[in-house]
């Protein structure tokens, strides 16, 4: 009875990709009740391994799977789009400038706001996860001027989500007893990973850990460079809990965030925090009513006023560059 959410995934043949498509088709992300037309955008190179992708989601016969499309043309993929996944972005090649790795982003992440521009549906909600990841959305929302700037969101829930993940193994506590981490800033080595707020079981988590010299000298370090050390070990980027968080991310945007608990979101900065207005930087952020409010109020100690900036201070850098490209 429930129209289908239309769903577009782009870099839908990627590592990533296949960790998300089945999930979402299974009703993970919308809910067990909502209905999904799955919308696979790639590169033409990319459409006959996304093709393969689609026949397994057949397989599946999951009763949510409302239709399945693949497009080589962000025109057509973002049309009627209600949720975006921009997962397919150009990853950093030997040898690569920093400004041709973003030239070469702007390249995708342009045409595709234009294109959400043109054809998204009223609620649209995007997830930039393609890396640099806070920047591709700017660019994004940039070409989008019809579609309000916070419906642009880059993915912080994984940075989010290796926070607890340590705190929970630091302090032998289940994850769900654990709320208010927060990530800050850029998606980056330079995030700056927060416990300052942190609660576990109703007590301060900095109490609980009673250790200031592991939060900065291991805690912190090890949420920012897990990305690598997955690498290292996998002899693969992450992909699985990349598509977790994403999940995630849109389950709580759509349907609100625990009650007592927020989560890590890249979003337009307000100029909340200090953080420039305009910037996609990650905040606490709680989801009431479909939207995100950043959370207000939180007093920052030397060290996360400093943290903040140093990662703030590199997503202005990002900016600037795709500014001076053209790119915005
Ligand atoms: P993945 O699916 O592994 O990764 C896709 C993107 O997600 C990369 O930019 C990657 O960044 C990023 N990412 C963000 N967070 C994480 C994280 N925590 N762990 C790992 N990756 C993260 O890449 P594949 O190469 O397997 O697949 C990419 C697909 O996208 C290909 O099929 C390609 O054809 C397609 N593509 C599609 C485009 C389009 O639809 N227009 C445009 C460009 C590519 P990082 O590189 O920094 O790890």
């Amino acid at each position: 009875s429930t129209l289908p959410v239309n769903v577009t995934v782009t870099g839908a043949a990627g590592q990533i990709g296949y960790a998300l498509l089945f999930r979402i088709a299974s009703g993970q992300m919308l809910g067990p009740d909502v209905p999904v037309r799955l919308k696979m955008l790639e590169i033409p190179q990319g459409v006959k391994a996304a093709e393969g992708t689609a026949m397994e989601l057949e397989d599946c016969a999951f009763p949510l799977l409302a239709g399945i499309d693949i497009y080589d043309d962000p025109k057509v993929a973002f049309d009627g789009v209600n949720v975006g996944l921009l997962v397919g972005a150009r990853p950093r090649g030997a040898g690569m400038e920093r400004g041709d790795l973003l030239a070469a982003n702007g390249g995708i992440f342009g045409p595709q706001g234009a294109a959400i521009n043109a054809g998204a549906a009223d609620d649209v909600r995007i997830l930039v996860v393609g890396n640099p990841a806070n920047t591709n959305a700017l660019i994004a929302s940039a070409h989008a001027p019809d579609v309000p700037a916070d419906r642009f969101n880059a993915m912080m829930r994984l940075d989010h989500n290796r926070a607890l993940a340590q705190v929970a193994a630091k302090t032998s506590t289940p994850v769900g007893d654990i709320t208010k981490v927060t990530i800050w800033g850029n998606h980056s080595a330079k995030q700056h990973p927060d416990l300052t707020q942190a609660v576990i079981a109703g007590r301060p988590a900095t109490e609980v850990i009673g250790d200031d010299a592991w939060i900065k000298d291991d805690f912190v370090p090890t949420v920012a460079k897990r990305g690598a050390a997955i690498i290292d070990a996998r002899g693969a980027s992450s992909a699985a809990s990349a598509a977790n968080a994403a999940i995630a991310h849109v389950h709580d945007w759509v349907n609100g965030t625990p009650e007592g608990d927020w989560t890590s979101v890249a979003m337009p900065s307000d100029g909340s925090y200090g953080v420039p207005a305009g910037l996609v930087s990650s905040f606490p952020a709680v989801s009431k009513g479909g939207a995100w409010e950043i959370v207000q109020g939180l007093e920052l100690d030397d060290y996360t006023r400093a943290g903040i900036d140093t990662s703030v201070a590199e997503l202005v850098e990002e900016r600037d560059a795709v500014q001076e490209l053209g790119l915005l």
